[in-house]
C-alpha cells in the first residue's frame, strides 16, 4: 500500500490538480492532514474531491474556523476574512462535512496523522525544540503533521532530535529512507499555501512496505489560482503570497 499525504490544500483547486497530476499512479491511497480550505478560492470543489477521494483525514483549524466551530476573534484579520468568505460560499453538504471532520490523531496501518500537534491541532511545530516536547505523545513511529506550511521530516531519537531534510527542496523530490526504532515527524508541506520559500505544491508518497517516504514538489499554475482569489474578492495578500511561496 502506498500513500499520498497531503496536507494544507486551503482551497487551491490548480495547486491540488496539479499534485495528482505529478503523482500520477503512485499511490493506491489518499489521506490528508487537515486546512482542506481557507484563503483559496475553491472551497467547494475541493471538499468535494476530499469527500470523494480521501480514506483519512483530520480537521485543521482552519476547517474548524469555516465549519463555525471557532471563535473567529482568534484570526488574523485577513484569515478572518477569508474564512468568513468560505462559510458563505460553501455548499451547506462541503460545511457540515467539514464540521464532521475528526481530530486528530488519527491512525492508520501503523502510522498516524494529525495537524498540529499530538496534543493540540492549533500547536506550530517548527523546530527541533517544539520536536523534542511533543515527540513523548507520538503514538506511532511515523508520523504526518502539517500546520506549519513547511514541507521536511524530524528524525527522534534518544540522542536527542535531528531536522533530516531542510524546509526548501531545490530538486523537486527528496527520498527518506527510514530507520527502525525511531520516531518520524515529518510535514509533506502544503499543497495550496506553501511557505518555505518554494512556491511549487507540495505533498509526499509514503511506502510502509518499504520504508520510504518521498517529498515531493510540484509546479502548478499560479497565476490562475491568484486570479481567482482577487476574482473573489478576498484579500490581495492571499494571492500575492502564491507567488513567492511565503
Ligand atoms: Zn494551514
Amino acid at each position: 500500500m502506498r500513500y499520498l499525504i497531503l496536507s494544507d490544500i486551503h482551497a487551491n483547486w490548480e495547486a491540488l490538480h496539479a499534485v495528482l497530476a505529478s503523482a500520477g499512479s503512485l499511490y493506491d491511497r489518499v489521506v490528508c492532514c487537515g486546512d482542506l480550505v481557507g484563503y483559496g478560492a475553491d472551497p467547494d470543489a475541493v471538499v468535494q474531491w476530499v469527500r470523494n477521494n480521501v480514506s483519512s483525514v483530520v480537521r485543521g483549524n482552519h476547517d474548524k474556523a469555516c465549519a463555525g466551530l471557532e471563535d473567529l476573534e482568534w484570526f488574523n484579520p485577513v484569515a478572518r476574512q477569508s474564512a468568513l468568505w468560505t462559510q458563505a460560499a460553501t455548499q451547506p453538504e462541503n460545511i457540515q462535512f467539514l464540521r464532521d471532520l475528526i481530530q486528530g490523531p488519527e491512525r492508520i496501518n501503523g502510522f498516524q496523522i494529525l495537524h498540529g500537534s499530538p496534543l493540540d491541532e492549533d500547536e506550530y511545530v517548527v523546530s527541533e525544540q517544539d520536536v523534542a516536547q511533543v515527540a513523548p505523545y507520538l503514538d506511532c513511529n511515523v508520523s504526518f503533521f502539517g500546520h506549519t506550511h513547511l514541507q521536511g521530516a524530524f528524525l527522534c531519537h534518544r540522542n536527542g532530535v535531528k531536522r533530516l531534510i531542510a524546509a526548501d527542496t531545490a530538486s523537486g523530490q527528496e527520498v527518506l529512507e527510514l530507520e527502525n526504532d525511531v520516531t518520524y515527524l515529518i510535514n509533506p508541506g502544503s499543497v495550496g499555501q506553501p511557505r518555505d520559500g518554494d512556491r511549487r505544491a507540495a505533498y509526499a508518497i509514503y511506502e510502509p512496505a518499504a520504508r520510504l517516504v518521498s517529498l515531493c514538489r510540484a509546479e502548478y499554475d499560479v497565476a490562475s489560482a491568484q486570479k481567482k482569489i482577487l476574482d473573489a474578492g478576498l484579500p490581495e495578500l492571499l494571492a500575492l503570497r502564491l507567488s513567492a511561496g511565503i
